[in-house]
């Protein structure tokens, strides 16, 4: 299946200058949906998963799906004041300014082999942040994974040592 029939290209969205892939095409079909989902599952094939870490907001469509089916455990990564118990929080680079990211502290056990999935795979900055985050909390990045890298942006830089797939490449 050719997956990027699916991710629909907005141009200056949501700023000018940005190319956004809108993933929504592809949830909005069944067939392409359950697809991507299942080769998402496939690049985990022989990985032993205990925890399977989304990233807010577009990681929660797959990452629950790919988490129930490892029979791992679900962590939501927030942005800032959403999650009611104690957090760990990871400051990162923006293009212009800084954001945060954050999840229970308590969600990751020392020893947890853990995969981090995002939707998109840009400068790296998201998914190094988390790593970092799970890192600090003990646990061990076995794998990132992505439904789309924009491979000119050279994200996968920001991840040294850590194994990483994508599904669709621009
Ligand atoms: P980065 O930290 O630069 O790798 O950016 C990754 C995060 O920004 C992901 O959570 C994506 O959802 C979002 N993102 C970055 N660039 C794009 C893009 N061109 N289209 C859609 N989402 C993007």
């Amino acid at each position: 299946m050719n997956f990027k029939n699916y991710i629909r290209e907005v141009p200056d969205f949501p700023s000018k200058g940005i190319v956004f892939k809108d993933i929504t095409p592809l949830l909005e079909d069944p067939v392409a949906f359950q697809k991507a989902g299942e080769a998402l599952l496939y690049f985990t094939d022989g990985l032993h998963i205990d925890k399977v870490v989304g990233i807010e907001s577009r990681g929660f469509f797959f990452a629950p799906l790919l988490a129930a089916r490892l029979q791992a455990g679900f962590i939501p990564a927030r942005k800032p004041g959403k999650l009611p118990r104690q957090t760990r929080k990871q400051e990162y680079a923006l293009e212009y300014g800084a954001d945060t990211l954050e999840i229970h502290a308590e969600s990751i056990s020392p020893g947890d082999k853990v995969l981090v999935h995002d939707d998109v795979l840009a400068t790296g900055g998201t998914a190094r942040a988390i790593c970092d985050l799970v890192r600090s909390l003990g646990g061990e990045v076995v794998q990132c994974n992505f439904l789309i890298e924009l491979t000119f942006l050279n994200g996968s830089d920001k991840l040294p040592g850590i194994p990483y797939r994508s599904l669709i490449q621009y």
